[in-house]
């Protein structure tokens, strides 16, 4: 099983939620990077406490904070190394773009690792492709 199986595998189908987060991301997707954007990501708040896995413009579930940290504790990679909380300035391990929903009031949005735009990942609640608002 590939790293990104193994984190995929973690992730439970799930409703969609207003306000929720999503990665979009591909099964070319290096697997470290998708690591270190859930690692960072949940570790930026203790209010995070599900992330929607897109993959390939599929919706694969939502990984939780737990799931989250077992994936840590069986890498190479410590959880909290991401550092977003306490160090200025941002990650440039990668590179990634911010989606939002173009529905009015909609608060869903996202981050690109991986972005196709004839097959953008789409609202979980809308069901409306989201656009890029920044890179
Ligand atoms: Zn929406």
């Amino acid at each position: 099983m590939s790293d990104l199986d193994a984190l995929l595998s973690r992730a439970k189908p799930s409703p969609a939620k207003a306000g929720e987060h999503l990665v979009s991301l591909s099964q070319s997707t290096r697997p470290e990077m998708v690591r270190a954007y859930v690692i960072d990501w949940f570790g930026a708040s203790g209010d995070r406490d599900a992330l929607r896995l897109v993959v390939d413009g599929a919706d694969r579930g939502v990984l939780s904070r737990a799931s989250a940290y077992a994936l840590a504790t069986t890498g190479d990679r410590d959880y909290g190394s991401g550092d977003y909380g306490s160090v200025p300035g941002t990650s440039t391990g990668y590179k990634t773009l911010v989606l939002a929903c173009p529905h009015p009031g909609c608060r869903v949005n996202g981050a690109a690792l991986f972005y196709d735009q004839d097959h953008p990942p789409r609202c979980p609640i809308h069901n409306e492709p989201l656009s890029v608002t920044a890179n």
